[in-house]
């Protein structure tokens, strides 16, 4: 062993530096299914509670839902527990590719391969597509997983001003000299909850010869009317020539990711996406469930059209309560407070009130934007919506921050 006194207090000062920095990240215990009201025991002793969750991905409520768990017990009687091989070994049951082909058929791509997880798919993609002779073109608030996918790429990288067109037709220019061309962009942005101009991408796209690649794990589910994902609601399902998503947010929630598209950038990444050909298959019974929430969700869009109702109500009803809420359409619905620790204030006080929401702040999101980002679910019923309001109309009351401007909180609490 070789664990000296200098590597340990080395790694106790960088432990230290994380807590002063008031970025020290603790985890809570969920006593419960993953839903609407969950049991909590946070702090860690302290009593359980039950309170409303605000702060899950679970958008389409399908996380605990009865069908998906009875077809994920049928999964794990009828194709076992695990399959101890990568997919091209002999870790391939007919199972997986029947997801793989109705995955497609709902995203209306020509064909899919599932990853262990979104973030491996996007750890893959990119080097299978590029080359040095290549560019890739990206928002600037790609998701953490493309950024890190990225770099394992040897394409050059290039990119332009969060949604801002204009600037990414500057790169477009910039870039004529390269082989081929990669526009990188999530679909909605995580943290603001807005949604990519993906009409307007496509557009240039065209006009500059250049490919599209969507990261739409915070859309596959319910945005669009069939909740197909921002490609559909912005009319371009035919012109995306690749996505990634996840099974790990709307779609059941528990684990695995894709790359969905062009058949021919599917079939690369079967030949050579390294965390597909050296990582474990998904298991057999996350697979069973998640062909059962792809048929729901195909069969019905009862869930996406409530989660659309009750976004719609639970933002109109902060914005008159006076709560500085990012305008938007998507269920992440962020509560503007600029401050870290009134974010962090506000999010103890409200678990108090049996609220669970969790404060966002710098690195997470830019200095000076701190915020409680709620996330509204199919899950939650009119009652859930109404107490949530409630809870923050008290709070905010306590901070004096209703109807306040942006200005105005600074000015009280510092960024
Ligand atoms: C959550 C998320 C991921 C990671 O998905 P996993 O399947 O959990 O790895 C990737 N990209 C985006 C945009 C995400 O929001």
């Amino acid at each position: 062993m070789a664990y000296s006194e200098k590597a340990k207090s080395f790694y106790e000062n960088e432990l230290k530096g994380i807590r002063q920095g008031g970025l020290f990240k603790e985890e809570r215990y969920i006593k419960s299914q993953q839903a609407a009201k969950i049991r909590v025991e946070y702090p860690i002793g302290a009593p359980i509670k039950d309170v409303l969750n605000f702060c899950a991905n679970n958008y389409l409520g399908l996380s605990s839902h009865p069908e998906v768990i009875a077809a994920a017990h049928k999964g794990l009687d009828e194709r076992g527990y695990g399959l101890s091989s990568v997919r091209f070994i002999c870790g391939t049951q007919d199972i997986h590719r029947e997801l793989e082909n109705k995955l497609s058929a709902f995203l209306g791509m020509e064909d899919t391969l599932l990853f262990p997880s979104c973030m491996e798919a996007n750890a893959g993609l990119f080097d299978v597509m590029l080359d040095k002779d290549d560019a890739m073109i990206a928002d600037r608030l790609v998701h953490a997983s493309i950024v890190d996918g990225m770099r394992l790429c040897k394409a050059q990288l290039y990119n332009y001003k969060h949604s801002d067109m204009a600037h990414l037709e500057e790169k477009l220019q910039e870039t004529q000299h390269c082989r081929l061309r990669l526009i990188i962009t999530d679909g909605v942005f995580s943290m603001d909850g807005d949604i990519v101009k993906l009409d307007k991408i496509c557009e240039l796209a065209e006009k500059y010869d250049a490919m599209v690649m969507v990261d739409d794990s915070h859309a596959t589910g319910f945005i669009g009317k069939h909740g197909r994902g921002t490609h559909e609601h912005c009319g371009v399902m035919d012109k995306v020539d690749v996505i990634t998503t996840t099974l790990g947010k709307a779609l059941g929630g528990a684990a695995g990711g894709c790359v969905s598209g062009k058949k021919e950038i599917v079939e690369m990444c079967r030949q050579r996406a390294r965390p597909y050909l050296f990582s474990n298959t998904v298991p057999p019974v996350v697979v069973a469930a998640a062909i059962k929430v792809v048929d729901l969700i195909s069969e019905s869009t009862d869930r996406r059209d409530k989660l659309e109702e009750n976004t719609k109500y639970f933002r109109e009803k902060m914005i008159n309560a006076g709560l500085d809420i990012k305008k938007g359409e998507s269920p992440i619905v962020p509560v503007m407070l600029y401050n870290a620790k009134l974010a962090q204030d506000v999010a103890r006080d409200l678990y108090e009130e049996g609220i669970y929401v969790v404060g966002f702040f710098f690195p997470v999101v830019p200095q000076g934007q701190a915020r409680i980002r709620t996330q509204i679910s199919a899950d939650h019923e009119k009652e859930h919506l109404d107490n949530a309001i409630t809870a923050f109309t008290k709070i905010g009351e306590k901070y004096k921050i209703l109807s306040k401007k942006k200005d105005e909180i600074i000015a009280m609490y510092g960024m």
